[in-house]
């Protein structure tokens, strides 16, 4: 882009003010004249555009991805390498990222906010500072393994008959192939079962139709949420899983949508 800029006739002994927002290089640069500014707008424009499409620590592919509401601009790798997985090994050590966390034999007490989706847990039984807890979200692969495995009575009493419900009465899902459908909604894969509202009944021919979109749509991974979860073993597999598109309907649904 410098280079670009000198051609065009910018100085460059003067400083070029850049900043990152939104995953994008922004440049601001001011010239007097008219005709070089208008050149200006172009070449940093150009590149803002490329620079949403470029990771922003190697340089390979990338595309903008959502941080903790943050936007950056990352290949594959390195988003995935940000993102923390959950694991718990045979001696029962909680793993971030490789990194052991805590030992499940050390929480003095569990908490879960209503929805079950986020989980603190407790070393010091007194401590009611969740800033003094381990925190962990739905959002990272291998939650609800985690909140399957912590022991029930060191949850609150109100909140123990919820989490044993949602492990109970799990249900297959028709599109991801895993028992996780819970109040008609799939934990796994944030999809609903089909059901005859309007917008189904209008959007989709039948039930069917409705699974293979949103099959394609999973296999497709356009935000790599599959690829990012792929080493999450939180539900059991239905065991007569179908895949229902072929070659063909994904070609077709790739050539209407993307
Ligand atoms: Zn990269
Ligand atoms: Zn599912």
């Amino acid at each position: 882009m410098l280079f670009e800029l000198a051609i065009a006739g910018w100085n460059l002994e003067k400083d070029v003010f850049g900043t990152e927002k939104n995953g994008e290089l922004r440049c601001h640069i001011y010239s007097e004249n008219p005709e070089l500014n208008a050149v200006i707008k172009t070449i940093t424009g150009k590149y803002m555009a490329l620079s949403a499409t470029i990771c922003e620590i190697c340089g390979s592919e990338g595309k903008k991805r959502e941080e903790d509401s943050w936007e950056t601009t990352l290949c594959l790798n390195h988003y995935l390498e940000r993102k923390p997985v959950i694991n718990i090994d045979n001696g029962l050590n909680i793993k971030l990222k490789n990194k052991i966390i805590l030992n499940i034999r050390e929480i003095a007490k569990a908490e879960a906010d209503h929805d079950l989706q986020t989980l603190w847990l407790f070393r010091n039984e007194e401590s009611s500072d969740k800033m003094e807890a381990d925190c962990f979200s739905w959002q990272q692969p291998n939650y609800y393994l985690l909140l399957k495995t912590i022991p029930l009575y060191l949850f609150p009493e109100d909140q123990q008959q919820g989490i044993f419900d949602l492990f109970e009465h799990l249900e297959g899902c028709e599109i991801c192939g895993n028992r996780s459908v819970y109040r008609k909604w799939c934990l796994r894969c944030h999809h609903e079962p089909w059901n005859e509202s309007k917008i189904n009944l209008e959007g989709y021919q039948d039930k069917s139709e409705y699974i293979k979109y949103c099959q394609m749509d999973r296999f497709l991974d356009e935000d790599d949420y599959e690829k990012y979860f792929k080493h999450d073993i939180s539900f059991e597999r239905v065991k007569d899983h179908k895949i229902l598109f072929n070659h063909h309907d994904l070609r077709e649904y790739e050539k209407l949508h993307f």
